[in-house]
């Protein structure tokens, strides 16, 4: 079967897939403070219809797969999900990104289930800047998940950090000694404008090329990693004595969109083929109305033909969508 492929001649390999909306925080930068509508629990998609998209997306080319949310380990028994997805033999690889406060108690049983890559968020190592950043508590609970992920083994443990300007400068250089403390990979993210409120600004990002040169300076100069994953939205850096590694996610001083890998289903099982698409394609009720296989398979090839050559943050014709990141899945 020929690969997805797009119009740009992009190779699409990689799927996101949200298992909830649900958060137990609220980051300011994606979730409304208040009142958020979630999804009803019926339209999300269940174990069985995730893993029947993903058996439709394999001999598609489908390899990689990052399970994701809101947040991810709200949604109950997740490693059974994990098991079942760690059971494709064409699966090489299934990451979860969480907020890390649920993850002391289920790094083991994930770990078991047959995840080996983790991303965990965690903003700011002053716990008041994590409440002012998260509007809730469980700077405690984040740390400890990310202490209890390495312990399990889980290698590398990646921290995402979002950058803001006027707000996390001064986490940037913690963050680099945090790093070459722990061994924990941190990776710092330009501020996109996927949040509820739409307060973004793009006076708000907090640039990649300052991060850089932040660290540099009052740390020690930083070289770029060998090997690197070309597809990987995260550009690899590590400190000139090989100690402490830091990536950067320049999605909008530099966008990666041409190397960009990765399709998604929300968790009320829509198909976006990018995370700024303004069009989904309804998986779901194909699952539901028990369409064949075929058709699930040809929605999925005219959502990937159909995708746009990039993001247009940088221009006039920029248009947020509707759904913020934690309807999304990031
Ligand atoms: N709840 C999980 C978590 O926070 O890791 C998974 C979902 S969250 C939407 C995925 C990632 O997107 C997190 O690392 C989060 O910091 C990031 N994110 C959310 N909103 C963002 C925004 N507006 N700009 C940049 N990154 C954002
Ligand atoms: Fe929740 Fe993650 Fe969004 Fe923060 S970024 S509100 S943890 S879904």
């Amino acid at each position: 079967m020929s690969p997805l492929i797009d119009t740009f001649g992009r190779v699409h390999t990689n799927l996101r897939i949200s298992v909830t909306d649900r958060c137990n925080i609220r980051c300011f930068y994606c979730m409304p403070a208040e009142d958020v509508q979630f999804m009803d629990r019926k339209e999300l998609l269940t174990f069985e219809e995730i893993e029947h998209f993903v058996r439709v997306a394999v001999p598609l080319g489908l390899r990689k797969i990052r399970l994701t949310g809101g947040e991810p380990l709200v949604r109950r028994d997740l490693h059974v999900l994990v098991r079942k997805l760690a059971a494709i033999p064409e699966i090489e690889d299934i990451g979860l990104t969480t907020n890390g406060i649920l993850l002391a108690d289920q790094a083991q049983g994930l770990y078991d289930a047959g995840l080996r890559r983790i991303n965990i968020s965690l903003d700011a190592l002053d716990p008041a800047k994590f409440e002012k950043i998260t509007r809730r508590q469980g700077y405690d609970q984040v740390i400890a998940g990310i202490n209890a992920a390495q312990a399990v083994g889980f290698h590398p443990v990646k921290v995402n950090a979002v950058a803001v300007r006027g707000l996390t400068e001064d986490e940037i250089v913690p963050f680099g000694h945090f790093a070459r403390k722990t061994g924990v990979d941190i990776r710092f993210i330009e501020f996109m404008p996927l949040d509820a409120d739409n307060a973004w600004q793009r006076e708000k990002v907090l640039f990649a090329h300052e991060i850089l040169e932040t660290l540099s300076r009052e740390i020690m100069p930083l070289v770029p990693c060998p090997d690197q994953d070309p597809h990987a939205p995260a550009s690899e850096f590590q400190f000139a004595d090989g100690l402490g590694r830091i990536g950067i996610i320049a999605s909008v001083s530099r966008p990666f969109c041409m190397s960009c890998d990765r399709f998604r289903i929300t968790a009320d099982g829509k198909l976006r083929n990018c995370l700024f698409s303004l069009e989904e394609t309804d998986v779901k009720a194909m699952l539901r109305s028990d369409a064949p296989d075929s058709a699930i398979a040809q929605a999925i090839r005219d959502s990937i033909a159909a995708k746009k050559e990039g993001h247009e943050i940088n221009t006039a014709r920029f248009i947020q969508p509707a759904r913020p990141m934690y309807s999304i899945g990031g």
